[in-house]
């Protein structure tokens, strides 16, 4: 069994079954045809199942063909042009060779003496990002397992930063398309059921900041305390953003921590035409961003940026097995100092290699690509009376949904897009995400593949259109 270890003696076998598996998957991406089979979980459960865990099969060939079998056949492809579903990018190569490396080296980033350089490395690829956000010279951040985490650490630090012990006073104001993790950030911090308050948004989806000044005013004429504002740059949704410089300075008028869910907006940081989009992000005090999102990544690839770097000291514990209190006279960096995670991958790596080989620029370019794509999109939806589309897009979000000529029953009209949403999948031939606006069933394009075109659309479009119809017209022989 010993020749299954990493080591000095192993070398041979590590690149051999490596390469292995590297070969199957270039294969499999090569030859992909659907980004999937529209396999059903009834379907594939027993194949998975059937698999005796206590009998090993001793061969990473036949190892490797069980996997073609229970997972790469069947598996949902983000690289497909029509992958168009939810937050998930196609990732750049040397990201992946960067995982890699880092999964086979292990470090662990929680201190020096498990990393040495990882911990320098992860250090630099923060110091990038704040500078890039133009937090200030104080500025901090450490890497997180996804922005379900960043926003929960950020708030974390909010409730320490605030100006109250008493919990059920404080107050998280965020708008009511905000990301789920804020909600259940304030669950996991202890403040009551009514501490996140719902700011209503206009009609691109943004926080209306005057609903928001007014909700500050009553938070404290009720004696209550704000504790955070959390602006979305990039809804999940919609990729709305919202009005940062104004929030900003509704923030500190009232003394509230400003928190900036960059998590998918985060691209434009590198972004060579849209960087303007979020500016005032510099005002914030503490960001999100995850690179898995926008920047190209594999996952996971976040982090939690902090204007203010001795606000970390709220996730600071010292152990003695660990990160003895002395470490830090004898100027030792343990990264743990500011995480919330112990052990911890060196996701940083990812991104420090995608720098180095193609440059903050190169992801720049296909994020704004994107973009430009979802702008046609766009153009293309509001011209076609065959759909409704709700927002002109700020990132590379498109949320619509078809209207059917002849039915005018807005529950019919609901069914008929869940019916092209199911259809569409089981068809494996595209996959499109969705969601509601204003209580109706809407249909979601998130598009994250540069190479996705206005022909991809198009073809997409006329695809849940044929479904809608199919299904209508089944609905209409029903009836009958
Ligand atoms: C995706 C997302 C998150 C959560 O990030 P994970 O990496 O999935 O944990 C938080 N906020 C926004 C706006 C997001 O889009």
């Amino acid at each position: 069994m010993r020749s299954h270890l990493l080591n000095d003696t192993t070398a041979e076998h590590y690149r051999r079954s490596v390469t292995e598996g590297v070969e199957r998957v270039a294969a499999k991406l090569a030859t992909t045809t659907r980004p999937f089979t529209g396999v059903t979980a009834d379907a594939l459960a027993p194949r998975i199942d059937a698999i005796d865990l206590d009998r090993p099969l001793h061969d990473t060939a036949a190892a490797l063909d069980e996997l073609e079998d229970v997972y790469l056949r069947d598996a949902v492809y983000f690289h497909h042009p029509r992958y168009l579903a939810h937050l998930n990018c196609p990732v750049v190569i040397p990201a992946v060779l960067g995982e890699a490396v880092l999964s086979a080296v292990n470090s662990s980033l929680d201190t020096w003496d498990q990393s040495a350089g990882g911990t320098l490395i992860e250090r630099r690829i923060i110091d990038w990002t704040t500078g890039r956000i133009g937090l200030g010279p104080a500025a901090d951040g450490v890497f997180t397992s996804g922005g379900t985490q960043s926003n929960l650490q950020a708030l974390l630090l909010a409730r320490e930063e605030a100006k109250t012990d008493d919990l059920a006073r404080l107050r998280v104001f965020a708008s009511e398309v905000s990301h789920f993790s804020v909600q259940k950030s304030a669950k996991l911090l202890g403040l009551g059921p009514d501490a996140v308050v719902s700011i209503p948004v206009d009609h691109d989806k943004r926080l209306r900041t005057a609903a928001l000044a007014r909700e500050l005013e009553r938070c404290a004429e009720a004696g209550l305390v704000p504790m955070a504002v959390v602006a979305t740059a990039g809804t999940t949704d919609f990729g709305s953003i919202d009005p940062l410089p104004e929030i900003a300075g509704l923030c500190e008028r009232y003394g509230a921590w400003m928190h900036v869910d960059a998590a998918y907006g985060c691209g434009l940081l590198a972004s060579l035409k849209y960087r303007d989009r979020i500016d005032g992000i510099e005002r914030a005090d503490s960001v999100t961003v995850d690179y898995h999102k926008s920047f190209f990544q594999p996952v996971s690839s976040s982090a939690v940026l902090v204007r203010d770097a001795a606000t970390l000291r709220h996730a600071t514990y010292h152990a003695e097995y660990l990160n003895p209190r002395r470490m830090v006279t004898e100027r030792i960096p343990n990264q743990v100092d500011k995480s919330l995670q112990t052990t911890r991958r060196f996701d940083a790596l990812k991104l420090w290699m995608t720098l180095r080989v193609m440059g903050a620029d190169g992801i720049g370019e296909l994020f704004d690509e994107v973009c430009d794509l979802a702008s046609e999109g766009w153009k293309l939806l509001a011209a076609d009376p065959r759909f409704d589309v709700v927002v002109e897009p700020s990132l590379s979000t498109l949320v619509f949904r078809h209207i059917p000529a002849a039915v005018t029953d807005p529950a019919e009209i609901d069914r008929a897009n869940l019916y092209a949403r199911k259809a569409l999948f089981a068809s494996g031939d595209a996959v499109v995400a969705g969601t509601k606006v204003a209580g109706r069933h809407y249909l979601k394009f998130t598009l994250l593949n540069p190479e996705t075109t206005t022909a991809d659309i198009s073809a997409v479009l006329d695809l849940i259109a044929g479904h809608a119809e199919q299904y209508l017209g089944e609905s209409l022989d029903r009836a009958c």
